[in-house]
């Protein structure tokens, strides 16, 4: 999957999309399509089966999406339409998020879609669809209960689609999910997307799948690329903090020329945007723009005019700028090719370069993709804080005066100092000169705290399995002696143990092991806090059941708990996780 050198802003209208999805993809700011999306696409449209695996952000949303938008005729046949296409999801934050992409990518087609999952009123998921929807997304508890009730018509089904196949088993909906393959017409096309491929998800690939192309996005195909030497750091950062961090960061790094990578042209524009207005002097650049006010943009920041460069992949491939000194990407690439491609732009020719990437929490497998293809380690940073920024910013007004005491053309200044000698301290004036120096080097008044989303610090260690088996027996830790355990509060087999407990907000797992499996808190705990960069003081209140168990964590790293306890067994046991259903 190498990625070729010319641009080609029509690459979606090369995998022979209808107009109407062209034009709603231009209207999102998507330039070409992502590796997945390229090579599931076609065959898609063509009617095959199709297993894929890739990892979180490699689009595979527009990767189903559109070949399933493709099938959607409103205001054929008349009546109310039944739905040609079942996408099936592990949790309700996803079967809203992917319906409304699908919504995104349909709206000129009118096609509706709707999502289904548990918590939400059944009565108006009922009167939706008895008007008739064409795309229906459901978790497959939910999906079992319409199917049961007779509301869901499968009749029409086309296209069932899998989407995170792995986290769904995960959480225990395998029975569901049968049931539901089950249920749909035989000659409907299966599509199963998952970001890792074990055993299970074979089996239900073998039993389901009728001789599918199989598709592997983000395992190195190529050679590792010449990664240059250039520092690498990583940024983990909420979505809705991200533009604010950037500024931040940049404002502490004081790159002498940067070029930002986004994925979208929208991204481009509200980015340059904000960035304006934080005192850089940057300028977007994507396919959007014609050849001449490309070439005025790259004279700006070849002349020192512009600090910043905001680009997409597209807009920027080929381009050279000679005394780039950092590389952005303000999302993680979607290829980790892409990534070597972008960094490739800095530290040439033996000079200092900088990549810095900014990932949202539920990107950090795609860091690990850019890993293993360019055989460096990422660093993950913390954002700076407003006390670093402001101490940075002096750094970098002594710097500034330094330099000015250092030239030789200061004797014509002496009549300001003269003037006021007589008023004032030497001192005083000093200061006040300082702070008119500080003032118009565009320190920005930045005192929103960003919240720091801590990192697993296991990055080290030793793979799972040679350090330890890899399941937390109580036993093994109740001793507390390890080097990793961290401390844990209240006395052993203490079901409400006094913890600090989480700060902000807080979310409940649901653990698929409980009393009958001899779970006690302290199993939790150290399963938790061993395989994630929570300690025990952060997690909240513990409930053993029967059967199974809730454990209350900062919501802020729920993804990342379920994410790491994937592979973990507590008592022997491999348990489901997963947020809790009840859970608001
Ligand atoms: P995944 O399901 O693989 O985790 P998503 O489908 O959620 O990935 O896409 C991740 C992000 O990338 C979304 O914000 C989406 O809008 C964006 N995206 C998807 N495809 C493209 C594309 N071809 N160009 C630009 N952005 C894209
Ligand atoms: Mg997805």
């Amino acid at each position: 999957m190498t990625e070729d050198q010319t641009p080609q802003a029509d690459g979606f209208a090369d995998l022979g999309l209808r107009p109407e999805l062209l034009r709603a993809l231009t209207g999102l700011g998507y330039e070409e399509p992502t590796p997945i999306q390229r090579e599931a696409i076609p065959p898609l449209m063509a009617g095959r089966d199709l297993l894929g695996q890739a990892a979180t952000g490699t689009g595979k949303t527009a990767a189903f999406a559109l070949p399933i938008l493709e099938r959607v005729h409103p205001g054929v046949g008349g009546g109310a339409p039944e739905p040609v296409a079942l996408v099936l999801v592990p949790t309700r934050e996803l079967a809203v998020q992917v319906s409304e992409a699908i919504y995104k990518y349909g709206r000129e087609l009118k096609a509706e879609v709707l999502p289904i999952y548990g918590g939400q009123p059944i009565g108006r998921q009922l009167q939706v669809l008895k008007r008739g929807v064409h795309v229906v997304v459901a978790t497959p508890g939910r999906a079992i209960d319409h199917i049961n009730r007779g509301t869901l018509p499968l009749d029409a089904v086309e296209l069932v689609v899998l989407d995170e196949a792995d986290e769904m088993l995960d959480m225990g909906f395998a029975d569901e999910i049968e049931a539901i393959l089950q249920a749909t017409p035989d000659n409907r096309q299966t599509v199963l997307f998952s970001a890792t491929m074990p055993p299970r998800i074979n089996n239900i690939a073998k039993r389901h799948l009728t001789d599918p192309v199989r598709i592997e996005i983000g395992r190195a195909s190529t050679e590792p690329g010449e990664a240059p030497l250039v520092r690498q750091s990583a940024y983990l950062v909420a979505r809705s903090h991200k533009a604010a961090a950037l500024g931040r960061i940049l404002d502490v790094e004081a790159p002498a020329a940067a070029i930002v990578f986004c994925r979208t042209r929208n991204e481009v524009d509200d980015l340059t945007e904000t960035l304006n207005g934080r005192g850089y002097r940057s300028e977007a650049l994507h396919g959007g723009m014609d050849q001449e006010q490309r070439d005025r943009v790259m004279g700006r920041l070849r002349s020192g005019t512009a600090d910043l460069l905001v680009a997409t992949d597209v807009a920027a491939r080929g381009l050279d700028v000679e005394h780039l000194t950092h590389v952005v990407n303000y999302d993680v690439p979607s290829a980790a090719e892409a990534y070597v491609h972008r960094i490739g732009r800095v530290g040439r020719a033996g000079r200092e370069g900088v990549a810095i990437t900014l990932a949202e929490p539920r990107e950090r497998r795609l860091l690990a993709n850019i890993e293993r293809l360019t055989r460096q380690k990422l660093t993950i940073e913390k954002v700076p804080t407003v006390a670093d920024l402001r101490a940075r910013q002096m750094e970098l007004t002594i710097d500034q005066v330094r330099e000015a005491l250092q030239a030789d053309d200061l004797d014509r200044f002496r009549v300001v100092i003269d003037a006021l000698a007589d008023e004032f301290e030497l001192t005083d004036i000093a200061l006040a000169t300082v702070k008119l120096v500080h003032q118009a080097s565009g320190a920005t008044d930045d005192d929103e705290e960003i919240p720091d989303i801590p990192v697993r610090n296991d990055r080290d260690r030793p793979q799972r399995g040679t350090d330890h088996s890899g399941s937390y027996k109580g036993g093994d830790r109740g001793g507390s002696s390890g080097p990793r355990s961290k401390p844990e509060r209240g006395g052993p087999g203490g079901q409400s143990q006094a913890r600090r407990g989480p700060q902000g907000d807080v979310s409940r797992l649901y653990v698929g092991v409980g009393r009958g499996d001899k779970v006690r808190p302290q199993d939790l705990v150290g399963a938790i806090a061993g395989e994630t960069r929570l300690s025990g003081g952060d997690i909240g209140a513990i409930r053993i059941f029967d059967r199974f168990a809730l454990v209350e964590i900062p919501t802020d790293a729920v993804e990342d708990v379920i994410e790491a306890m994937r592979n973990t067994t507590i008592r022997g046991k491999k348990a489901a996780i997963r947020r809790d259903r009840d859970d608001a």
